[in-house]
C-alpha cells in the first residue's frame, strides 16, 4: 500500500475581492489576519455597515490542520450567525467512540461520544480548523476584502494613538510594501501577532508555555483511514499521547502531544516526532513514517495580555488570549469573542465614522464583558492536561475509569452538560 504525505489545499470558492473601493463617510475596519476570529470579527462589523479590509500574510486559505471539537459557546455563537452554522455542519464529522490504545494498539479504555453529544442535546460535531475558516469565507457578507499574501509589517503608533485614522503597512513576499488606512486597526494575527509586537512589545511578555509541545499533520492512507472509521485512536502512554483518526475515506490525521520545557520548534521536526514516537506501535509508526518536514509543530502556550486596546487599536482570539490546545475551545473563543466584539463595535457605524472615544468604550466593554470567560476557560488548561498526558501511574488510572464511565447511563450526559454548559457572553 503506498502512503504518501499531503498538505491540504483549500476547497475551490469565490473568495471575496481583494480590496474595496474607498466610500467616504463609512468607517472602515483593518483587520490583520484571515483566520478564524479575523472573519468573525468582519461578519460581525460588515453586517452593521463598515467596510473590512482584511490582510492576511498567506498567500490562499490556509490549508492544512487539524479536527476541532465544537460546541459550547462557539456553537451558539455560530448559530446566530445565521448561514455559518449550517455551513459547517455540512462539513462537520461525527465521532462515535475514541479507542484509548497500548503499544500493542490493544484496547485500553473507550469514551462514549454518542452519549456525549447526546448529552448536549447533539450540539457537538468535529470539524477540520480549515473547513470552519472555509465556511465563514463562504457566507462573508458584501463590503469585505481579504488582500492575500499581505503582511502586516508595520503600524504608525502616533495615529493610532492619537489620530483621527489608523495607519499599516502592508508587505508581499516580492518585497512590495503598501500604506493602507482605516478608522480601527483589529489583530486577529494569531499567538505570535505582529501587531501584538508592534503596539505591545515582544511576545515573551505576553506568551505562557504550559510545558507541552503539539504536532499534527494530514496524510493519505486509505487502507488507515477506513479501518480508523469513526473511532479515533488514542494512545494510553504516560507524558505523551499520540493521536490518529481518519478524516475521509482517504484521508488520516495525526495529533502528537509530549511533555516538555523546550519551547523552539525542532530543526528537523519530522525526525524529532519519529525519534520520541517510534516505540508506540505499528499504527503510530506508520503515520510517522510520512510525517511532512512542514508539518504544525508548536510548543503549547496562552497568551494574556492586560488590556485589549491600545488608542484605535485592539487585539482579538488567539492574538490577545489563546487558551491553548489544552484547554480545547480556543476555535469556539475565538469565534464568540470575535461575534461579541462586532456587536459592540458594528453598530457606531450609524453615526458615521466613530471617534476614538466612542471606540474606547466600546472595545473597552468588550474586554469586561469577555474577558472574565475566556480567562475561566484559561484556567482549565493545568488541570486538563493530565487527560492529555498523565504524569504518573494514578492519573493514567484515573483517566481509564473516567473515559469508560461515559458508558454508563447518564454519565455521558454529565460530560456533555458540563463541557457544553459553558456560559454565552451576548
Ligand atoms: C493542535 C491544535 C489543536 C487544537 N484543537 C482545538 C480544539 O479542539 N477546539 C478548539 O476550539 N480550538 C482548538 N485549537 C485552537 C484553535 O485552532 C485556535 O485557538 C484558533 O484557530 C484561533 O484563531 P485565530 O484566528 O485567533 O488565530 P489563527 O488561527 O492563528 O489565525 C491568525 C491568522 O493571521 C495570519 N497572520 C499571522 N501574522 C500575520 C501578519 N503579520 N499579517 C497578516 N496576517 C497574519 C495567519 O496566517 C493566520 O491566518 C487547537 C490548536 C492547535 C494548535
Amino acid at each position: 500500500m503506498s502512503t504518501e504525505a499531503r498538505t491540504t489545499t483549500h476547497p475551490r470558492r469565490v473568495l471575496p475581492p481583494a480590496e474595496l473601493p474607498e466610500r467616504p463617510d463609512v468607517p472602515r475596519a483593518l483587520i490583520a489576519g484571515a483566520g478564524i476570529s479575523g472573519l468573525t470579527v468582519a461578519h460581525g462589523l460588515a453586517r452593521h455597515g463598515w467596510d473590512v479590509q482584511l490582510f492576511e500574510a498567506a498567500p490562499t486559505p490556509r490549508g492544512g490542520g487539524y479536527m476541532i471539537d465544537f460546541f459550547g459557546p462557539g456553537y451558539d455563537t455560530a448559530e446566530r450567525m445565521g448561514a455559518v452554522l449550517p455551513e459547517m455542519r455540512a462539513h462537520g464529522k461525527e465521532f462515535r467512540e475514541l479507542r484509548y490504545v497500548d503499544e500493542q494498539t490493544r484496547i485500553t479504555a473507550r469514551a462514549d461520544v454518542d452519549a456525549i453529544v447526546a448529552g448536549v442535546g447533539g450540539r457537538y460535531f468535529s470539524i477540520l480548523r480549515p473547513d470552519v475558516e472555509r465556511s465563514l469565507l463562504a457566507t462573508l457578507p458584501d463590503r469585505v476584502a481579504v488582500a492575500y499574501g499581505h503582511r502586516v509589517a508595520d503600524l504608525d503608533l502616533a495615529a493610532a494613538d492619537h489620530g483621527d485614522h489608523v495607519h499599516v503597512t502592508t508587505r508581499t513576499a516580492t518585497g512590495e510594501t503598501r500604506t493602507w488606512q482605516g478608522d480601527l486597526l483589529v489583530g486577529a494575527d494569531g499567538i505570535r501577532s505582529r501587531v501584538r509586537e508592534l503596539a505591545w512589545g515582544p511576545e515573551d511578555y505576553f506568551l505562557r508555555h504550559l510545558g507541552y509541545r503539539s504536532a499534527a499533520y494530514l496524510f493519505e492512507d486509505p487502507e488507515l483511514a477506513r479501518w480508523l472509521g469513526d473511532t479515533p485512536l488514542l494512545t494510553d502512554t504516560l507524558h505523551r499521547q499520540a493521536g490518529l483518526y481518519a478524516v475521509d475515506e482517504r484521508t488520516a490525521a495525526t495529533l502528537f502531544i509530549e511533555r516538555t520545557d523546550e519551547v523552539d520548534r525542532p530543526v528537523d521536526v519530522a525526525a524529532h516526532w519519529r525519534t520520541r514516537f517510534d516505540d508506540l506501535g505499528p499504527t503510530i509508526r506508520r503515520a510517522l513514517a510520512v510525517a511532512p518536514a512542514d508539518m504544525y509543530c508548536d510548543s503549547v502556550a496562552q497568551s494574556v495580555v492586560p488590556r485589549w486596546r491600545r488608542g484605535r487599536v485592539v487585539l482579538t482570539g488567539d492574538a490577545a488570549h489563546a487558551v491553548s490546545l489544552l484547554a480545547g475551545q480556543g476555535v469556539s473563543m475565538a469565534i464568540t469573542g470575535g461575534w461579541h466584539l462586532g456587536g459592540l463595535v458594528g453598530p457606531l457605524a450609524t453615526d458615521g465614522v466613530p471617534t476614538a472615544d466612542a471606540l474606547g468604550r466600546a472595545i473597552d466593554r468588550y474586554q469586561d464583558g469577555f474577558g472574565p470567560q475566556v480567562a475561566g476557560v484559561q484556567r482549565t488548561a493545568p488541570t486538563a492536561a493530565a487527560t492529555f498526558c498523565p504524569g504518573n501511574r494514578a492519573q493514567l488510572a484515573l483517566r481509564r475509569l473516567a473515559v469508560n464511565a461515559t458508558a454508563l447511563p447518564g454519565a455521558g450526559a454529565l460530560a456533555g452538560r458540563l463541557a457544553g454548559g459553558r456560559r454565552v457572553v451576548g
